[in-house]
């Protein structure tokens, strides 16, 4: 066996009680499709293949796919791939199947694109169950008037409903990583949870206000509508929000009118940063 690669985060959990609990969380029956983000050694591998009816692996490392393709033969798909090159909804579609159960005790070092990723193709999948670092949980799950909403919390909340369900001790994972990690569940409903007008636009409003959570909305919105404050005071009328709040002061459906308001105004005037 290899010895384990950090620069491609490798802690492979040793904890059988750990093993068992994230492979319930994600709920899977025999006609169940999973496709597994690094299944390292297998540790979650082998119970996932026990109840799917198949299971894809999405592993980097080489000599873990032999090491993996050794263990399990062929009952066990891998994809030796980075990850982020893979297109979930081609992988999953090839498969004739509409929607997959994602599981991941995730490589630290690229969970927000993976969770962009996951996101993206959000229609393919009945729910995530990630293991992530306990900061990256909590910032999933904030809501607004916590310090750790932000722009993961709308991102992931305004698609899915994420829940902690427990967290992991350094000590399950062999070799320990230097921090806590949260096993979280996201699950993709049909139905849209927001309706959203413009999400490009929607996540400029977000982002803009976020790159300076430290400030009133009225001062962090101000570089989009070129410092033009008498446009924002208007915006701030017709969506009804006091725009003396702080960016995590503010809930989704309240950006979404911000949105709105900003973008009718600014069609009207031409007015926006960098269109
Ligand atoms: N699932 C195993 C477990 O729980 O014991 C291993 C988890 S370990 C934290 C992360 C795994 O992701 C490793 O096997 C690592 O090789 C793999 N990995 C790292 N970067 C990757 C990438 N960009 N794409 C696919 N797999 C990756």
């Amino acid at each position: 066996m290899t010895k384990p690669n950090k620069g491609l985060a490798q802690h492979f959990l040793t904890d059988v009680g750990a093993v068992q609990r994230i492979v319930r969380a994600a709920g899977v029956h025999a006609d169940d499709l999973v496709v597994e983000i690094g299944p390292g050694r297998g540790a979650l591998t082998g119970r996932l293949l026990a109840q799917a009816g198949k299971v894809i692996g999405i592993e980097r490392d080489e000599a873990l796919c032999d090491f993996l393709r050794s263990r399990f033969g062929r009952g066990l798909h891998l994809c030796n791939q980075d990850v982020l090159a893979v297109d979930f909804s081609d992988l999953i579609c090839g498969e004739g199947i509409e929607r997959a159960i994602l599981v991941g005790n995730l490589p630290y070092y690229i969970t927000g694109a993976v969770i962009r990723r996951i996101l993206d193709a959000r229609r393919r999948f009945k729910r995530a169950v990630l293991t992530v670092q306990r900061e990256v949980a909590r910032r999933i799950v904030a809501t607004p008037g916590n310090r750790d909403y932000g722009v993961l919390s709308i991102a992931v909340q305004l698609h899915s409903h994420p829940k902690i369900l427990f967290d992991l001790a350094p000590g399950v994972f062999y070799p320990a990583p230097g921090v806590f990690s949260s096993v979280v569940r996201m699950d993709f409903h049909k139905k849209t949870r927001y309706r959203i007008q413009d999400e490009r636009f929607f996540f400029r409003v977000v982002r803009s206000a976020f790159g300076q959570r430290r400030k009133m909305l009225k001062n962090a919105l101000l570089g989009m509508v070129h410092g033009r404050m008498e446009i924002l005071q208007r915006v701030g009328a017709m969506a009804d929000i006091d725009f003396r709040l702080r960016p995590e002061a503010v809930s989704i459906p309240e950006y979404e009118r911000i949105s709105r308001a900003l973008k009718a105004s600014c069609e009207f005037g031409g007015q926006i940063q960098g269109r």
